[in-house]
């Protein structure tokens, strides 16, 4: 009988998978782990789903969920603390926690959906804070090419922009059991985004009085007034990475059009290079706020592509691939999903 995805990914798919395995333990990873290996099965590793897009109706393989749950202080001194934390946990649920106990770091990540465990996975980013920086190990068990429960040290995480070892070399191989966290005692807001400071100044605050309550409660008021709701809208945030193009692109684009945003890159990136929003070529190629059949660009952040009611992932597909050509055409600039296919 297959296995319903449909709550499995916050696309809202109407997709199905052979068979859905939990792990609630380091114990029961390596049982679950060793009948993966033995059964020769295909299979997939999930949180909440809100990074993947289910393009085919049937995944004919196992999804596999990490249920492990837990916040525990491994170290602690005046400044700093180290948390271990089941990579099961809701990513926001950990950030809420940590502001309310004074550990710092977190805040400019609220609201951010999925669990602890995708996050390492992904690294992921918002408002000039990655997850990456604060790693310092991650807990797993490897289903091949032998079972084994691992540490692998954060050095050896090979994070990048919403990119480390776990979506290249351990794709699909590696179980996350547990992330571990280094935050600080000591609240230093990261205001570098324009957006939040503004926010703050509408509140009569300052960046020196900042609280790390506060800064994560406007993160969430300016979160949610740009993006949709995935209970309301299917969708998984922003669909393409920001492309990181040669300056001499970016001066030639400028000449035509004189308002294009350019970022430094990340630190990772080699000299010469910037990054230009995706949400901009879409929205200049026509694309923010219209649909391909059940499948839209949303109206306020063309960056994310929704399902307007009944689309499969296979209409999402389509409407991915015809703003990648028209962003091409116009641009010369290839768009790369951000968010997985699975097939
Ligand atoms: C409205 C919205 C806003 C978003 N905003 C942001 C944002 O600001 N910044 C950002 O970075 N992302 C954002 N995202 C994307 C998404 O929230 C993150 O990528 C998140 O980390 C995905 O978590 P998840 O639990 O849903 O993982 P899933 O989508 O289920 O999986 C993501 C990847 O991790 C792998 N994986 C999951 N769990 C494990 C495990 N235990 N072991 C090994 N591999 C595993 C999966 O195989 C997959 O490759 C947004 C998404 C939505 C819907």
């Amino acid at each position: 009988m297959p296995y319903s995805l449909y709550h499995h990914n916050t696309f809202g798919i109407h997709a199905t998978c052979d068979g859905f395995a939990e792990y609630h333990s380091q114990e029961e990873c390596l049982q679950l782990a060793e009948q993966l290996r033995q059964s020769q099965q295909a299979w997939l590793p999930i949180g909440r789903g809100s990074n993947l897009l289910f393009v085919a109706p049937h995944y004919a393989g196992y999804i596999v969920h990490n249920a492990i749950k837990g916040i525990e202080c491994m170290e602690e001194s005046n400044d700093e603390v180290v948390v271990r934390i089941g990579g099961g946990e809701i990513w926001d649920n950990v950030v809420e926690h940590c502001v309310e106990q004074g550990w710092y770091g977190l805040e400019n990540l609220s609201l951010i959906p999925g669990e602890v465990g995708a996050a390492a996975v992904q690294n992921i980013g918002a408002y000039g804070e990655e997850v990456g920086i604060h790693i310092v190990r991650v807990e797993g068990v490897y289903v091949l090419p032998e079972v084994k429960a691992a540490t692998i040290e954060r050095d050896a995480c090979q994070y990048a922009y919403r990119s480390s070892i776990f979506k290249h070399d351990l794709k699909d191989v590696f179980l996350v059991t547990h992330v571990w966290l280094r935050l600080s005692k000591n609240f230093v807001p990261k205001l570098t985004h324009k957006a939040i400071v503004s926010r703050l100044a509408g509140k009569g605050i300052t960046p020196q009085e900042v609280t790390a309550t506060e800064l994560r409660r406007s993160i969430i008021e300016i979160r949610q007034e740009k993006l949709p709701d995935p209970e309301v809208t299917g969708n998984a945030g922003s669909f393409f990475m920001n492309p990181v193009v040669p300056e001499a692109l970016a001066d030639s684009i400028r000449a035509q059009y004189p308002d294009l945003p350019c970022y430094p890159c990340p630190s990772d990136t080699e000299e010469g290079y910037v990054k230009i929003p995706a949400a901009w070529l879409i929205e200049k190629c026509g694309w923010k706020g219209k649909s391909l059949g059940p499948a839209g660009v949303n109206p306020l952040q063309p960056l994310v592509l929704t399902n307007n009611g009944t689309a499969t992932g296979a209409d999402i597909v389509a409407l991915a691939n015809a703003i990648q050509h028209d962003v091409k055409q116009k641009f010369s600039i290839e768009l790369h999903p951000e968010v997985r296919y699975i097939s």
